[in-house]
């Protein structure tokens, strides 16, 4: 962890509370009903790990990939998908889980994509929002936290593939 000058922004404790309180938000928005989340790989993956096992409905996962960023720090702008759904979402209740909304290009790219198979209802729990880098009108339905702008890594988000499995999110100092 000592190749780039990097500060704390959320420790652990903090992250954890944050995804408990998010949990049972969900927990009580879909009291009795069965959620589909998708997970956005990679990044969402560890958010998305400690969100199902706080969440009390029932609940399928799928995962989707999508291909932006490439290997930099700085969003290409253009969207691919390389991982496709596997499950059936036509009529079921639908929230994806994304480690962090930046310009809005990703998941407005997999919300359209998505609602073309009809699913019952679809809503966005991202951990990070960015709110001021928008490129697209796109708001989640729940967020963990609004951050300014920077590049963060830890809790799943990677800088060339580095940091990762951090279980505190830093910050990049340039
Ligand atoms: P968007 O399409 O909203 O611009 O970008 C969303 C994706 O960009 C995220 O899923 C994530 O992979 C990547 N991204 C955006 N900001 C950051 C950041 O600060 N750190 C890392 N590691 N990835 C980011």
């Amino acid at each position: 962890m000592d190749e780039i000058v990097k500060e704390i922004l959320f420790p652990r404790a903090a992250i954890q509370k944050r995804v408990r309180e998010l949990a049972d938000q969900i927990s009580k928005d879909y009291a009795g009903r069965e959620l589909v989340i998708i997970g956005v790989l990679k990044g969402a993956f560890i958010f998305m790990a400690d969100l199902v096992r706080e969440i009390s409905v029932p609940c399928r996962v799928d995962f989707t990939r999508l291909a932006s960023y490439g290997a930099g720090s700085d969003s290409s702008g253009k969207v691919v998908m390389t991982k496709d759904i596997e499950t059936s979402i036509k009529g079921k209740d639908i929230l994806i889980v994304e480690d962090i909304l930046d310009t809005g290009l990703t998941l407005q790219y997999v919300v359209n994509w998505l609602k073309e198979r009809n699913p019952n209802s679809l809503k966005i729990c991202v951990f990070l929002d960015k709110r001021k880098r928008r490129k697209v009108s796109f708001e989640a339905d729940y967020v963990g936290f609004t951050i300014d702008d920077g590049f963060v890594v830890g809790y799943g988000l990677d800088f060339n593939e580095k940091y990762r499995f951090s279980p505190d999110i830093y910050v990049i100092k340039q």
